[in-house]
């Protein structure tokens, strides 16, 4: 009957919510316990030119390897660090590693990318972002405009006053901005009315069918020309397939990111990606023999 219907319901429900909770709560505590160095890395995926092909940008995105659970996706533990504030300490990590990335391909293989972190909204409101990147800048050497920052587009604009000053801090130091996920937010256009910003990268949720879909097709028009009008770059996620490839380079999209060129790179993995599609070329033997 109705009474024991719902019952059980409020009993699902309760045990949803519990396992949602300790599971957050499991989050928390095994980052508090995390030695960065050892289970944290930086994978990179390239960001493709649309019209030369040429992979002349990377995103880093985080792993992390648990001593007893492997391998946990940043969809999963991204969340529980923003609610506890090791967001903050993360982050850090993730930048000084990435810069730090920078500067040695740059020495060692004079490759000259750009690189795009992502950045948690929650830090435009405390955490003193703009002194954490202007350290990793300084401390390593990477060249500012060679750093771009990933706004996941899902900031509230609870104090425009201060997440402005944020924006203006960051732009001082040289470093691009983008807008991520864009299209996802519940307040698109009210990031491009007031947030400055040199691209927008556009949700893979809106590539995914549009080679059989008019309406996402015209999305991704209308996004393209909106950001043309604003002096902005654009950038598709998700290409996974040639049908992917040739829509976006119709519609004129900058730049490329998806499986149909790579998933994101351990850095030594990457170099060797970039080494067999002649991007780079190998570190030349007579070099060594020279010198040995
Ligand atoms: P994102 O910034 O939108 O990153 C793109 C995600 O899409 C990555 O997932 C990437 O592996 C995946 N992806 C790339 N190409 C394709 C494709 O062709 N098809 C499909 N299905 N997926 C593709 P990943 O690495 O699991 O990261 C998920 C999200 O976690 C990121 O989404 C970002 O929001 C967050 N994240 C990752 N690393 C960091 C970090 O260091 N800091 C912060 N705050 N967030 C991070
Ligand atoms: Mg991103
Ligand atoms: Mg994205
Ligand atoms: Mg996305």
């Amino acid at each position: 009957n109705c009474l024991d219907d719902c019952a059980i319901a409020y009993n699902v429900a309760l045990q949803t919510a519990n396992a949602d909770g300790s599971e957050m709560n499991w989050t928390k505590a095994a980052l508090a316990l995390a030695d960065f160095d050892a289970e944290f890395a930086v994978h990179y995926q390239p960001r493709v030119d649309t019209l030369t092909g040429f992979p002349h940008a990377a995103e880093a995105l985080i792993r992390w390897t648990h001593p007893d659970r492997g391998l946990i996706s940043p969809i999963d533990f991204i969340p529980a660090a923003e609610a506890d504030g090791s967001i903050r300490e993360i982050t850090n990590w993730v930048l000084l590693k990435t810069c730090r990335n920078w500067t040695t391909w740059k020495h060692d293989r004079n490759l000259d990318l750009s690189l795009s972190v992502n950045i948690s909204p929650a830090l435009f409101e405390k955490g003193n972002l703009v002194g954490m990147v202007r350290s990793a800048l300084s401390r390593t050497g990477m060249d500012p405009s060679r750093l771009e920052l990933e706004i996941t587009e899902g900031l509230e604009m609870k104090d425009g006053h201060l997440v402005r000053e944020t924006l203006e801090g960051l732009r001082s130091l040289g470093v691009k901005l983008s807008i991520d996920d864009f299209g996802t937010g519940f307040a698109s256009m009210n990031y491009l009315q007031s947030l400055d910003v040199d691209c927008v990268k556009i949700d893979r949720s809106f590539v995914t069918n549009a080679p059989d879909n008019d309406r996402d097709r015209a999305i991704l028009s209308a996004v393209w020309n909106l950001a043309r009008e604003l002096g902005m770059k654009t950038v598709a996620e998700g290409i996974e397939n040639d049908r992917h490839h040739d829509l976006v380079r119709t519609v004129g999209i900058d730049e490329m990111q998806g499986y149909l060129f790579a998933k994101p790179l351990a850095p030594e993995t990457y170099i060797g990606w970039m080494e067999e599609r002649g991007h780079l070329m190998a570190p030349s033997p007579t070099k060594i023999l020279l010198t040995s």
